[in-house]
């Protein structure tokens, strides 16, 4: 019998998916006895015309992280798409848009300007534009096209699989290629269309270990602001942590270490838009109901849009839908 194939992919990304990828240790022999590697630019030279000459669904699964802003991105993802049977979006960027998504504050313009004009470190440069094409001796060279919107995968193409975080929790990785393994070798039903892998049905809050006492708060602070109290509710004590609105799955990692919960598993089930829940969340610990000693004790969370949002604004309520 020959093996499943597998491909993993890196769009719009920063590399931190492919690295908790591999950083399920020991398992990843298990990837390799198991599945036949069609690609993984990451780790490995392979060559797209190769896979383009695949049969359509030949690959058995994909696992697609980075969020889609070039012409490249996108004829990647929808050439992996004709060819794979799963398509997984795997990680914050592909789900949710993450920090790439972050960019649609702003116009490509912008961002290019300010990145090769205006930049403190393009002080001393040429402030030379990339240009997507360029003419020399030997033909014409071509780098891909930057979008002025930044999208999550599903965006542009039809995906079957979820795997939320910033990047996943490689315990969570090893579990849900353990159990894809299981299915495949077992001809086990595969689950539902949608479903979110490797994460819990509940919120981050759900498993943080920390006291709630719906204590109410008259201030916020930076997180290197104050000492918080190890045992106590980060966002009771005044600093934003979106655990309220974020997905179960990791742990409560970063609440553990006494770090605020960022918001990298998305939304839990049931919320459609994490920015929404956090205020809401924000509303009921503020204490007062004065208009405007709430705006004062607002102006404390510095960069709200950065903060309730900084991994779902490409798929939220406030996404930019043109182009
Ligand atoms: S989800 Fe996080 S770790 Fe993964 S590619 Fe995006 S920024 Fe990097
Ligand atoms: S808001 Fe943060 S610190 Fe408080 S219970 Fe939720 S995850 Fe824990
Ligand atoms: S605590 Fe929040 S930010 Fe940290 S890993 Fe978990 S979901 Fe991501």
């Amino acid at each position: 019998m020959p093996k499943p194939k597998l491909a993993v992919y890196w769009a719009a990304s920063c590399g931190g998916c492919d690295i908790a990828i591999l950083d399920i240790e020991a398992k990843i022999l298990d990837v390799a006895d198991f599945f036949d590697l069609v690609l993984w630019p990451c780790a490995a030279d392979f060559k797209y015309k190769d896979v383009e000459a695949l049969p359509d669904k030949s690959i058995t699964l994909t696992l697609f992280n980075g969020a889609i802003r070039s012409d490249e991105n996108l004829h990647i993802a929808r050439m992996l798409r004709e060819k794979s049977v799963v398509m997984v979006a795997f990680g914050s960027c592909a789900s949710d848009g993450c920090i790439p998504g972050l960019a649609n504050l702003y116009s490509l313009d912008e961002i290019m300007d300010y990145s090769y004009k205006s930049a403190p470190s393009m002080e001393s440069g040429t402030k030379t534009m990339p240009q997507p094409k360029t003419q020399v001796e030997e033909g014409e060279l071509t780098i891909p096209t930057l979008w002025n919107t930044v999208r999550t995968l599903a965006q542009c193409v039809d995906v079957d699989y979820y795997i939320p975080g910033c990047p996943p929790q490689s315990d969570q990785i090893a579990a849900v290629i353990g159990a894809v393994i299981d299915i495949l070798k077992n001809n086990k039903p595969l689950p539902p269309k949608g479903t979110v892998l490797g994460a819990t049905e509940k919120s981050c809050c759900d498993e943080c270990p920390r006291e709630r006492n719906v204590k109410k708060i008259r201030e916020f602070h930076r997180p290197y602001e104050i000492i918080p109290d190890p045992n106590i509710c980060l966002l009771e004590q005044g600093i934003v942590c979106c655990g309220p609105a974020t997905r179960g799955g990791c742990g409560a990692k970063c609440v553990t270490a006494n770090m605020a919960c960022r918001g990298c598993y998305g939304v839990p089930p049931g919320v459609r838009d994490q920015g929404a829940k956090m205020v809401s969340a924000i509303a009921s610990v503020v204490d007062s109901t004065d208009p405007e000693e709430i705006e004062e004790i607002m102006k404390g969370i510095a960069d709200p849009v950065g903060t309730f949002y900084r991994f779902t604004l490409a798929d939220s309520f406030l996404r930019r839908t043109q182009k």
